[in-house]
């Protein structure tokens, strides 16, 4: 069973400041979150320089991501190191990660940005239920949406700062490597599970 926080924002994304070098020690020194998806706004850059610096950490994996900014709202894909042909919409995404074997998460479906009850119209592969820097009633509301479209949910800290990470967590059963993550995810042999330090919950 892997732990991984499927949801950090690197100092690649504009409101962001957690550099990749302290991103990849965090992570190691972490006892039991081994995984991370690198989700920065609308670029891959923190991803690309997160996974050149964690090949020097063996017991670490670095899931590719990005969040983006649709024109519907925003859109998380998983699996993919290059970003989808522009205007995004939520549609052109979706395409985009089925072409290329990746996976999409609606963020945090109940806050700003997110996609509200839009995601049902949409064939996404899985719900944020559990967003650290949402309010406990939005998630509750995303998880009835997970429940309503029979979809998994999933888990991630959404951090800006290195102190935000890995507050909650994604328990995956699949062993350490990113396409059996995905399809894991895809299948919902997942739960979002929480720490003590993340007090709202
Ligand atoms: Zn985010």
């Amino acid at each position: 069973m892997i732990r991984a926080d499927l949801h950090i924002h690197t100092k690649y994304s504009p409101d962001a400041s957690t550099d990749p070098k302290v991103l990849v020690d965090r992570l190691n020194a972490h006892p039991t979150i081994k995984a991370a998806a690198i989700t920065d706004h609308n670029t891959t850059e923190g991803y690309l320089k997160t996974k050149e610096l964690a090949k020097s950490y063996p017991d670490i994996i670095i899931i590719p991501g990005v969040e983006i900014t649709a024109i519907e709202g925003e859109i998380i894909i998983l699996g993919a190191e290059e970003l989808p042909p522009t205007p995004w919409t939520v549609r052109r995404v979706i395409e985009f990660a089925r072409k290329n074997n990746a996976i999409t998460i609606a963020p945090h479906p109940y806050r700003g940005y997110g996609l509200g009850n839009l995601t049902k119209t949409y064939q996404i592969d899985a719900i944020e239920t559990l967003n650290a820097i949402t309010t406990p009633e939005a998630n509750k509301t995303a998880e009835t949406l997970a429940k309503t479209m029979n979809l998994p949910g999933v888990a991630g800290s959404d951090a800006h700062e290195p102190d935000e990470m890995w507050v909650v967590y994604t328990e995956i059963q699949a062993s350490p490597d990113v396409s059996e993550i995905l399809g894991a995810i895809k299948k919902g042999a997942i739960r979002p599970s929480w720490t003590e330090k993340s007090i709202r919950f």
